[in-house]
Protein backbone atom coordinates (compact mmCIF):
# COMPACT_ATOMS: atom_id res chain seq x y z
CA UNK A 1 0.00 0.00 0.00
CA UNK A 2 0.77 3.61 0.31
CA UNK A 3 2.84 3.51 3.22
CA UNK A 4 5.52 0.87 2.29
CA UNK A 5 8.35 2.80 2.77
CA UNK A 6 11.12 1.70 0.99
CA UNK A 7 14.93 2.94 2.18
CA UNK A 8 17.85 1.53 0.42
CA UNK A 9 19.53 1.31 3.85
CA UNK A 10 20.46 5.34 4.32
CA UNK A 11 22.77 4.99 0.99
CA UNK A 12 20.90 7.83 -0.46
CA UNK A 13 22.63 10.10 1.98
CA UNK A 14 26.14 8.51 1.40
CA UNK A 15 26.17 8.38 -2.01
CA UNK A 16 27.82 11.13 -4.66
CA UNK A 17 24.97 11.54 -7.46
CA UNK A 18 27.45 14.19 -10.07
CA UNK A 19 27.64 11.50 -12.29
CA UNK A 20 24.75 10.59 -12.90
CA UNK A 21 23.67 14.15 -13.34
CA UNK A 22 26.79 14.28 -15.98
CA UNK A 23 25.13 11.34 -17.52
CA UNK A 24 22.12 13.11 -17.98
CA UNK A 25 23.82 16.01 -19.26
CA UNK A 26 25.58 14.60 -21.81
CA UNK A 27 21.91 12.77 -23.49
CA UNK A 28 20.80 14.49 -26.37
CA UNK A 29 17.43 12.77 -25.66
CA UNK A 30 17.14 13.97 -22.49
CA UNK A 31 15.64 17.69 -21.19
CA UNK A 32 17.46 18.47 -18.04
CA UNK A 33 15.46 20.40 -15.32
CA UNK A 34 17.17 22.18 -12.22
CA UNK A 35 15.74 23.66 -9.40
CA UNK A 36 17.65 25.72 -6.89
CA UNK A 37 16.15 26.14 -3.02
CA UNK A 38 15.92 29.37 -1.77
CA UNK A 39 18.71 28.78 0.68
CA UNK A 40 20.91 27.50 -1.51
CA UNK A 41 21.84 31.08 -3.41
CA UNK A 42 23.00 32.69 -0.22
CA UNK A 43 25.11 29.33 0.92
CA UNK A 44 26.95 28.24 -1.80
CA UNK A 45 29.22 31.31 -2.82
CA UNK A 46 31.24 30.55 0.19
CA UNK A 47 32.23 27.17 -1.73
CA UNK A 48 34.19 28.64 -3.82
CA UNK A 49 35.24 31.27 -1.29
CA UNK A 50 32.91 34.15 -1.79
CA UNK A 51 32.46 35.98 1.30
CA UNK A 52 29.12 34.50 3.60
CA UNK A 53 25.95 35.53 2.60
CA UNK A 54 26.68 36.54 -0.74
CA UNK A 55 23.82 36.08 -3.12
CA UNK A 56 24.96 34.04 -5.99
CA UNK A 57 21.58 33.14 -7.48
CA UNK A 58 22.59 34.63 -11.12
CA UNK A 59 26.14 32.98 -10.99
CA UNK A 60 24.45 29.39 -10.59
CA UNK A 61 22.25 30.36 -13.21
CA UNK A 62 24.92 31.19 -15.67
CA UNK A 63 27.02 27.79 -14.66
CA UNK A 64 24.16 25.73 -15.07
CA UNK A 65 23.75 27.02 -18.92
CA UNK A 66 27.32 26.43 -18.86
CA UNK A 67 27.22 22.89 -17.95
CA UNK A 68 24.51 22.30 -20.71
CA UNK A 69 21.23 22.46 -18.08
CA UNK A 70 18.00 22.63 -20.67
CA UNK A 71 15.77 24.44 -17.99
CA UNK A 72 16.34 26.20 -15.05
CA UNK A 73 13.29 26.87 -12.51
CA UNK A 74 13.42 28.05 -9.24
CA UNK A 75 12.73 26.08 -5.93
CA UNK A 76 11.34 29.88 -4.73
CA UNK A 77 8.42 29.34 -6.89
CA UNK A 78 7.22 25.67 -6.23
CA UNK A 79 7.73 28.01 -2.34
CA UNK A 80 4.98 30.52 -3.92
CA UNK A 81 2.36 27.43 -4.76
CA UNK A 82 2.84 25.94 -1.22
CA UNK A 83 1.88 29.09 0.14
CA UNK A 84 -1.47 28.99 -2.14
CA UNK A 85 -2.22 25.44 -1.33
CA UNK A 86 -1.09 25.33 2.69
CA UNK A 87 -2.33 28.68 3.27
CA UNK A 88 -6.24 27.17 2.12
CA UNK A 89 -5.62 24.22 4.18
CA UNK A 90 -5.00 26.26 7.37
CA UNK A 91 -8.02 28.20 6.21
CA UNK A 92 -10.10 25.00 5.79
CA UNK A 93 -8.56 23.90 9.60
CA UNK A 94 -9.31 27.04 11.28
CA UNK A 95 -13.30 27.45 10.01
CA UNK A 96 -13.12 23.56 11.70
CA UNK A 97 -10.99 24.80 14.27
CA UNK A 98 -9.02 21.99 14.18
CA UNK A 99 -5.49 23.02 15.56
CA UNK A 100 -2.83 22.96 15.36
CA UNK A 101 -1.60 22.37 11.52
CA UNK A 102 1.99 21.87 11.42
CA UNK A 103 4.18 22.87 8.21
CA UNK A 104 5.66 19.76 6.10
CA UNK A 105 7.96 21.52 4.34
CA UNK A 106 11.28 19.76 6.10
CA UNK A 107 11.75 15.93 5.47
CA UNK A 108 14.07 15.64 8.27
CA UNK A 109 10.95 16.90 10.49
CA UNK A 110 8.62 14.82 8.70
CA UNK A 111 10.99 11.30 9.23
CA UNK A 112 10.74 12.34 13.19
CA UNK A 113 6.72 12.79 13.03
CA UNK A 114 6.76 9.22 12.03
CA UNK A 115 9.43 7.26 13.70
CA UNK A 116 8.33 9.32 17.40
CA UNK A 117 4.85 10.72 17.13
CA UNK A 118 2.82 9.08 14.46
CA UNK A 119 -0.17 10.42 16.70
CA UNK A 120 0.33 14.08 15.32
CA UNK A 121 0.42 12.86 11.51
CA UNK A 122 -2.82 14.07 11.20
CA UNK A 123 -1.72 17.43 12.05
CA UNK A 124 0.96 17.70 9.29
CA UNK A 125 -0.17 20.09 6.30
CA UNK A 126 -0.67 17.25 3.65
CA UNK A 127 1.27 19.87 1.08
CA UNK A 128 4.55 18.87 -0.19
CA UNK A 129 7.33 20.46 0.71
CA UNK A 130 8.48 22.97 -2.50
CA UNK A 131 11.18 20.73 -4.01
CA UNK A 132 8.50 17.90 -4.21
CA UNK A 133 5.63 20.04 -5.58
CA UNK A 134 8.28 21.74 -8.57
CA UNK A 135 9.32 18.22 -9.49
CA UNK A 136 5.76 17.02 -9.71
CA UNK A 137 4.23 20.37 -11.85
CA UNK A 138 7.65 20.01 -13.82
CA UNK A 139 7.12 16.76 -15.48
CA UNK A 140 3.29 17.47 -15.93
CA UNK A 141 2.19 21.23 -16.36
CA UNK A 142 5.48 22.22 -17.51
CA UNK A 143 6.16 19.04 -19.95
CA UNK A 144 2.60 19.70 -21.42
CA UNK A 145 3.25 24.13 -21.99
CA UNK A 146 6.79 23.19 -23.43
CA UNK A 147 5.33 19.88 -25.43
CA UNK A 148 7.76 17.73 -23.69
CA UNK A 149 7.89 14.10 -23.04
CA UNK A 150 8.05 13.80 -19.26
CA UNK A 151 9.52 10.11 -19.52
CA UNK A 152 12.76 12.48 -21.58
CA UNK A 153 12.81 15.06 -18.52
CA UNK A 154 15.19 14.49 -16.07
CA UNK A 155 14.63 16.66 -13.04
CA UNK A 156 17.48 17.57 -10.89
CA UNK A 157 17.85 19.43 -7.19
CA UNK A 158 20.26 21.40 -5.88
CA UNK A 159 19.79 21.61 -2.07
CA UNK A 160 20.69 22.32 1.67
CA UNK A 161 20.37 18.76 2.75
CA UNK A 162 20.36 14.74 2.41
CA UNK A 163 17.36 14.87 3.81
CA UNK A 164 16.28 16.19 0.54
CA UNK A 165 17.33 13.04 -1.34
CA UNK A 166 15.72 10.44 0.75
CA UNK A 167 12.25 12.72 0.24
CA UNK A 168 12.57 12.68 -3.54
CA UNK A 169 12.92 8.84 -2.96
CA UNK A 170 9.28 8.61 -1.43
CA UNK A 171 7.13 5.87 -3.58
CA UNK A 172 4.41 8.94 -3.29
CA UNK A 173 6.37 11.58 -4.88
CA UNK A 174 5.93 10.05 -8.23
CA UNK A 175 4.00 8.46 -11.11
CA UNK A 176 3.70 4.96 -11.85
CA UNK A 177 7.62 4.01 -10.15
CA UNK A 178 9.17 7.06 -11.84
CA UNK A 179 10.18 10.12 -9.36
CA UNK A 180 9.15 13.68 -9.88
CA UNK A 181 12.19 14.72 -8.78
CA UNK A 182 15.50 12.41 -10.30
CA UNK A 183 18.45 13.28 -8.44
CA UNK A 184 19.01 15.54 -5.50
CA UNK A 185 22.92 17.09 -5.13
CA UNK A 186 23.51 19.18 -2.19
CA UNK A 187 25.55 21.91 -2.27
CA UNK A 188 28.37 19.95 -1.69
CA UNK A 189 27.59 17.47 -4.20
CA UNK A 190 27.26 20.88 -6.90
CA UNK A 191 30.05 22.66 -6.19
CA UNK A 192 32.07 19.09 -6.78
CA UNK A 193 30.18 18.96 -10.02
CA UNK A 194 31.25 22.61 -11.25
CA UNK A 195 34.88 22.25 -10.19
CA UNK A 196 35.01 18.76 -12.21
CA UNK A 197 33.55 21.00 -15.42
CA UNK A 198 36.42 23.17 -14.72
CA UNK A 199 33.62 25.66 -13.48
CA UNK A 200 34.73 28.96 -10.70
CA UNK A 201 31.83 30.39 -9.43
CA UNK A 202 33.80 33.83 -8.67
CA UNK A 203 34.60 34.15 -12.46
CA UNK A 204 31.71 33.87 -14.15
CA UNK A 205 28.94 36.56 -14.87
CA UNK A 206 25.63 36.40 -13.56
CA UNK A 207 22.75 36.10 -15.35
CA UNK A 208 18.92 35.20 -15.23
CA UNK A 209 16.04 32.94 -15.64
CA UNK A 210 14.31 32.62 -18.79
CA UNK A 211 11.43 29.72 -18.30
CA UNK A 212 8.21 31.60 -18.41
CA UNK A 213 6.20 29.24 -16.79
CA UNK A 214 8.06 28.20 -12.96
CA UNK A 215 10.65 30.48 -12.39
CA UNK A 216 9.37 33.96 -10.68
CA UNK A 217 9.19 34.14 -7.25
CA UNK A 218 7.80 36.56 -4.55
CA UNK A 219 9.51 37.70 -1.38
CA UNK A 220 7.02 35.42 0.23
CA UNK A 221 8.78 32.44 -1.66
CA UNK A 222 12.09 33.63 -0.52
CA UNK A 223 12.37 33.29 2.81
CA UNK A 224 11.25 30.00 3.23
CA UNK A 225 14.97 29.12 3.66
CA UNK A 226 15.02 30.74 7.21
CA UNK A 227 12.60 29.81 9.80
CA UNK A 228 9.61 31.71 10.30
CA UNK A 229 9.44 32.26 6.70
CA UNK A 230 7.14 29.77 6.19
CA UNK A 231 4.93 31.88 8.68
CA UNK A 232 5.36 34.97 7.04
CA UNK A 233 4.67 34.10 3.82
CA UNK A 234 1.28 32.38 4.97
CA UNK A 235 0.09 35.07 6.90
CA UNK A 236 0.86 37.68 4.04
CA UNK A 237 -1.74 35.44 1.61
CA UNK A 238 -3.98 34.46 4.04
CA UNK A 239 -4.46 37.57 5.30
CA UNK A 240 -5.41 39.40 1.52
CA UNK A 241 -7.38 35.78 1.14
CA UNK A 242 -9.80 36.92 4.62
CA UNK A 243 -9.57 40.46 4.39
CA UNK A 244 -9.56 41.03 -0.10
CA UNK A 245 -6.45 43.75 0.55
CA UNK A 246 -2.58 43.28 1.33
CA UNK A 247 -1.21 43.27 4.68
CA UNK A 248 0.23 46.05 5.67
CA UNK A 249 3.48 45.17 7.81
CA UNK A 250 4.40 42.20 6.02
CA UNK A 251 7.94 41.48 8.07
CA UNK A 252 7.08 39.47 11.73
CA UNK A 253 9.52 40.22 14.01
CA UNK A 254 8.85 38.16 16.98
CA UNK A 255 9.75 35.49 14.63
CA UNK A 256 13.19 36.31 13.66
CA UNK A 257 14.93 35.74 16.47
CA UNK A 258 17.02 32.37 16.89
CA UNK A 259 15.57 30.84 19.98
CA UNK A 260 14.44 27.11 19.73
CA UNK A 261 11.07 28.05 20.00
CA UNK A 262 9.41 31.68 19.36
CA UNK A 263 5.74 32.24 19.39
CA UNK A 264 3.11 35.37 18.12
CA UNK A 265 -0.21 36.51 17.57
CA UNK A 266 -0.79 37.21 14.21
CA UNK A 267 -3.77 39.26 13.48
CA UNK A 268 -5.53 37.58 10.41
CA UNK A 269 -8.54 40.04 10.86
CA UNK A 270 -11.90 38.91 9.42
CA UNK A 271 -13.87 35.89 11.12
CA UNK A 272 -10.63 34.51 12.61
CA UNK A 273 -9.24 37.72 14.04
CA UNK A 274 -6.06 36.91 16.08
CA UNK A 275 -4.13 33.19 15.78
CA UNK A 276 -1.78 31.55 17.87
CA UNK A 277 1.11 30.32 15.70
CA UNK A 278 4.64 29.02 16.84
CA UNK A 279 7.69 27.78 15.32
CA UNK A 280 10.50 26.06 16.68
CA UNK A 281 13.76 24.72 15.00
CA UNK A 282 16.34 22.01 16.28
CA UNK A 283 15.73 18.41 18.73
CA UNK A 284 14.74 20.30 21.97
CA UNK A 285 12.64 22.77 20.47
CA UNK A 286 10.90 20.24 18.59
CA UNK A 287 10.87 17.62 21.43
CA UNK A 288 9.41 20.58 23.49
CA UNK A 289 6.44 21.84 21.55
CA UNK A 290 4.87 18.15 20.43
CA UNK A 291 5.38 16.90 23.83
CA UNK A 292 3.24 20.55 24.82
CA UNK A 293 0.54 19.49 22.05
CA UNK A 294 -0.20 16.18 23.21
CA UNK A 295 -0.57 17.16 26.49
CA UNK A 296 -3.02 20.01 25.57
CA UNK A 297 -0.85 22.25 27.16
CA UNK A 298 -0.51 24.74 24.50
CA UNK A 299 -3.22 26.05 21.80
CA UNK A 300 -1.37 26.94 19.06
CA UNK A 301 -3.21 27.31 16.00
CA UNK A 302 -0.07 26.80 13.49
CA UNK A 303 3.35 25.99 14.19
CA UNK A 304 6.52 25.60 11.77
CA UNK A 305 8.89 23.10 12.26
CA UNK A 306 12.21 23.17 10.88
CA UNK A 307 14.70 20.32 11.56
CA UNK A 308 18.05 22.79 11.02
CA UNK A 309 18.84 25.76 13.55
CA UNK A 310 18.01 29.05 11.73
CA UNK A 311 16.26 26.56 9.00
CA UNK A 312 17.73 25.86 5.60
CA UNK A 313 20.45 28.84 5.39
CA UNK A 314 22.15 26.40 7.98
CA UNK A 315 21.43 23.39 6.46
CA UNK A 316 24.73 22.65 4.51
CA UNK A 317 26.84 25.14 3.64
CA UNK A 318 30.45 25.23 3.71
CA UNK A 319 31.25 26.02 7.98
CA UNK A 320 32.74 23.24 9.96
CA UNK A 321 32.59 25.12 12.94
CA UNK A 322 29.53 24.24 15.18
CA UNK A 323 29.83 27.61 17.46
CA UNK A 324 29.69 29.36 14.01
CA UNK A 325 26.42 28.59 13.49
CA UNK A 326 25.30 31.63 14.44
CA UNK A 327 26.52 34.55 12.98
CA UNK A 328 27.14 32.64 9.31
CA UNK A 329 23.60 31.94 9.36
CA UNK A 330 22.55 35.43 10.15
CA UNK A 331 24.10 36.30 7.29
CA UNK A 332 22.74 34.31 4.56
CA UNK A 333 19.08 34.83 6.07
CA UNK A 334 20.34 38.63 6.07
CA UNK A 335 20.61 38.01 2.49
CA UNK A 336 16.97 36.31 1.86
CA UNK A 337 15.80 39.08 4.15
CA UNK A 338 16.82 42.15 1.94
CA UNK A 339 16.01 40.16 -1.80
CA UNK A 340 12.38 39.78 0.53
CA UNK A 341 12.86 43.30 0.28
CA UNK A 342 13.75 43.87 -3.00
CA UNK A 343 11.35 41.83 -5.30
CA UNK A 344 8.39 43.09 -7.06
CA UNK A 345 6.35 41.10 -4.91
CA UNK A 346 6.16 40.19 -1.80
CA UNK A 347 2.79 37.73 -1.50
CA UNK A 348 2.87 34.50 -3.17
CA UNK A 349 -0.50 35.45 -4.61
CA UNK A 350 0.69 37.58 -6.17
CA UNK A 351 3.51 35.86 -8.52
CA UNK A 352 2.28 36.04 -12.12
CA UNK A 353 3.42 32.70 -13.18
CA UNK A 354 1.71 31.61 -10.24
CA UNK A 355 -1.44 32.93 -10.83
CA UNK A 356 -0.97 31.74 -14.49
CA UNK A 357 -0.57 28.09 -13.26
CA UNK A 358 -3.93 27.98 -11.19
CA UNK A 359 -5.75 29.53 -14.10
CA UNK A 360 -4.12 27.06 -17.12
CA UNK A 361 -4.29 24.52 -14.91
CA UNK A 362 -5.00 23.27 -11.67
CA UNK A 363 -8.27 25.83 -10.95
CA UNK A 364 -7.91 26.78 -7.82
CA UNK A 365 -5.72 25.70 -4.63
CA UNK A 366 -6.78 22.70 -2.59
CA UNK A 367 -8.41 21.51 -6.49
CA UNK A 368 -8.73 17.79 -7.22
CA UNK A 369 -5.98 18.28 -9.54
CA UNK A 370 -4.13 20.04 -7.13
CA UNK A 371 -4.43 17.66 -4.45
CA UNK A 372 -3.59 15.00 -6.85
CA UNK A 373 0.15 16.71 -7.34
CA UNK A 374 0.80 18.90 -4.95
CA UNK A 375 -0.55 16.72 -1.73
CA UNK A 376 0.63 13.86 0.11
CA UNK A 377 0.03 11.42 2.80
CA UNK A 378 2.70 10.28 5.99
CA UNK A 379 2.26 7.44 7.91
CA UNK A 380 3.76 5.58 11.19
CA UNK A 381 7.23 4.30 10.56
CA UNK A 382 9.05 3.58 14.38
CA UNK A 383 11.32 1.74 12.48
CA UNK A 384 14.41 2.33 9.18
CA UNK A 385 13.94 5.91 9.14
CA UNK A 386 17.36 7.15 7.94
CA UNK A 387 17.79 10.42 9.66
CA UNK A 388 16.92 11.91 12.08
CA UNK A 389 16.41 15.28 12.82
CA UNK A 390 19.68 16.49 14.81
CA UNK A 391 21.46 14.40 12.18
CA UNK A 392 20.05 16.26 9.34
CA UNK A 393 22.22 19.32 10.42
CA UNK A 394 25.33 17.75 11.66
CA UNK A 395 25.57 15.60 8.87
CA UNK A 396 27.34 18.18 5.93
CA UNK A 397 28.80 20.20 8.66
CA UNK A 398 30.66 17.07 9.75
CA UNK A 399 31.77 16.19 5.91
CA UNK A 400 35.12 17.50 5.22
FE1 LIG B 1 16.95 20.14 5.20
FE2 LIG B 1 17.57 21.35 7.48
FE3 LIG B 1 16.11 22.62 5.64
FE4 LIG B 1 15.07 20.60 7.02
S1 LIG B 1 15.72 22.59 7.86
S2 LIG B 1 14.88 20.93 4.82
S3 LIG B 1 16.84 19.22 7.24
S4 LIG B 1 18.22 21.95 5.43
Amino acid sequence: GQCVMVCPTGALAERDQTDEVLNFLADPEITTVFQMAPAVRVGFGEEFGMPTGTNVEGQIIAALRKIGADIILDTNFAADVVIMEEGTELLGHLKEKKRPTFTSCCPAWINFAEKHYPEILPMLSSTRSPQAVLGSLAKTYLAEKRNIDPKKMRVVSIMPCTAKKEEAARPVLGKNGVPDVDVVLTVREFARLLRREGIDLKEIQPSAYDDPHMSEYTGAGAIFGTTGGVMEAAARTLYYVINGKELEHVEISQLRGFDNVRTANINLGGEFGEIKVALCHGLKGTRDIVEAVKAGKVDFDFIEVMACPGGCVDGGGTLRSKKAYIPLAMKRRETLFNVDRQTKARQSHNNTQVQKLYADYLEAPYSHKSHDLLHTEYCSRPFGVPADMEQAWHELHEQG
